[in-house]
């Protein structure tokens, strides 16, 4: 005799019964699980625009100083995050600027230097 195949229900664990291509045990299951995800997609997503936000504020903030460079290490301290930018423009071989939205920058070994409004973005 051949022991039909089963599944578990993605959102609570449950072994399911019938068709194996079923992923949930019921519709209430369903609505949970996809629920749970769009939640932690739109979660994800906020948590992105924190960062770039933050970084911009930082940014900004730089731009009244009179300061030419700055060390990253100071940035992060204040919550910036280099991972986070909205563009990167190469100029030239080993050339680059980073862009926060309308703030630019470049970066070269440990500092952010040349912190100013990119002409480019500018509304
Ligand atoms: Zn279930």
């Amino acid at each position: 005799m051949k022991i039909p195949e089963t599944t578990t229900c993605l959102e609570c664990g449950k072994i399911i019964l019938g068709r194996t291509d079923k992923k949930f045990c019921n519709l209430a299951c369903k609505n949970k699980y996809n629920n749970q995800r769009l939640k932690e997609k739109k979660e994800r997503r906020l948590n992105i625009i924190r960062k770039l936000s933050r970084n911009y504020e930082i940014l900004e903030s730089l731009l009244e100083e009179e300061q030419s460079f700055y060390y990253i290490e100071e940035l992060i301290k204040l919550g910036f995050d280099i991972r986070y930018i909205t563009e990167v423009r190469h100029l030239g071989s080993r050339n680059q600027i980073f862009l926060c939205f309308d703030i630019a920058y470049s970066l070269s070994g440990s500092r952010i230097s040349k912190i100013r409004r990119d002409s480019l973005t500018r509304f």
